[in-house]
């Protein structure tokens, strides 16, 4: 698979590499093989966070033995010097690392948190001092709005920017990703299926729109994101050594779309409109133990794709359902999208609890 630097660090990465949330809710033994499938064919990137519970240490532990000929990148979302300290040597731990190649601050989505990250007493100073220690070789810099992060590269020489750019949410190709390329700042995708991770393992969806397999989706989503200029690589979360398959051979046959293909996007652009969940998972847990994104994907299947008998099935097999919110907004704080989630849930329970 073709490698790109990743900005002007000393990294070579595969256009698609390894996104690391998949594998927090798969046991430990798929998580290893799908890390390991990875590295088989050919990944050399793998993003994890320790936002992602264990995803850190099923990775650490899936390649431990070919540590130095891969690269690691992972986040803290603690925003205080003393938290994002502690949370590096957690992530050296976990990784079974004495380095760490890129260190990223995770999830800076408005403007006083990046006041609070680059204060004194902030997290981007203890990621200085670990880079200066070793611990870390490079900072980078995660969030989902592109004005932020503008602000962000403004004031501070990170070495890298990870953001979303899918078929639904491109604002940052026009305005983020020419300034990262003018200034040579690596450009990871986060999220390249978008809302497609929701549909692409769904037969039912993929016939909606037109598409022949979830191989097909992934490979369209990820030559959509590496079609832009100055993209470095694209990290889909893979959680079984399928979708690993599937996203190596989108990464080793990437070109440009076909018209036939472009109507794809078209048709899920029409079908995906605000608000809806991309699944991410950010909002969890819901002290209710209320499965979120669950609950909004049964949503998305009834009000978007019209599939009521799958939707019902699929609200009737949670556990915990949508009424037992408790409305205290802690899923809304965390969601990165904004998403109304309370409001969302009712009409959940309204929809799907219809006779
Ligand atoms: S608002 Fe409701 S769904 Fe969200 S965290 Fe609170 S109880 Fe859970
Ligand atoms: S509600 Fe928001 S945070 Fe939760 S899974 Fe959906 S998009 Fe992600």
């Amino acid at each position: 698979m073709e490698k790109r630097q990743l900005g002007n660090t000393d990294m070579m990465v595969t256009v698609v590499s390894f996104g690391g949330i998949p594998i927090i809710t798969r046991d430990y033994e798929l998580s290893i093989r799908t890390a390991r499938r990875a590295y088989e064919l050919g990944i050399n990137y793998y993003d994890t966070a320790r936002a992602y519970n264990t995803s850190e240490e099923k990775i650490g532990d899936a390649l431990k033995d070919v540590r130095d000929k891969v690269f690691y990148a992972t986040k803290t979302h603690l925003r205080s010097k003393t938290e994002a300290e502690r949370h590096i040597q957690e992530s050296l731990k976990n990784l079974r690392t004495s380095y760490i190649d890129l260190y990223q601050i995770h999830s800076v989505d408005d403007i006083p948190t990046l006041d609070r990250v680059m204060s004194k007493d902030g997290a981007l100073a203890a990621l200085e001092e670990a880079q200066k220690k070793g611990y870390i070789r490079y900072i980078g810099i995660t969030g989902h709005r592109a004005e932020v992060l503008i602000e962000a590269i403004n004031r501070y020489p990170f070495a890298t920017v990870m953001s979303p750019l899918n078929f639904l949410e491109q604002s940052h190709a026009a305005n983020l990703l020419p300034l990262c390329r003018e200034r040579d700042i690596g450009f990871i995708v986060m999220k390249p299926f978008a809302g497609g991770s929701l549909v692409t393992a769904d037969k039912d969806v993929q016939a909606l729109v037109g598409a022949k397999s979830s191989g097909e989706m992934a490979k369209l989503s990820v030559k959509f994101a590496l079609s832009f200029p100055g993209v470095s690589c694209v990290i889909p979360g893979l959680g079984n050594p399928q979708e690993v398959e599937e996203a190596v051979q989108a990464g080793e046959e990437f070109g440009a779309l076909t018209e036939e293909e472009k109507q794809i996007f078209e048709k899920l652009k029409t079908i995906l409109v605000e608000p809806f969940c991309r699944g991410c998972g950010y909002c969890l847990p819901c002290p209710q133990s209320i499965d979120i994104p669950a609950i909004l994907r049964a949503l998305l299947y009834a009000t978007r794709f019209n599939l009521m008998d799958r939707a019902r099935n699929m609200y009737a097999q949670q556990a915990v359902k949508a009424d037992a919110c408790v409305e205290c907004g802690v899923c809304e704080q965390r969601c990165p999208y904004k998403l109304p989630i309370r409001e969302m849930l009712k009409s959940a329970r309204e929809v799907l609890t219809q006779c």
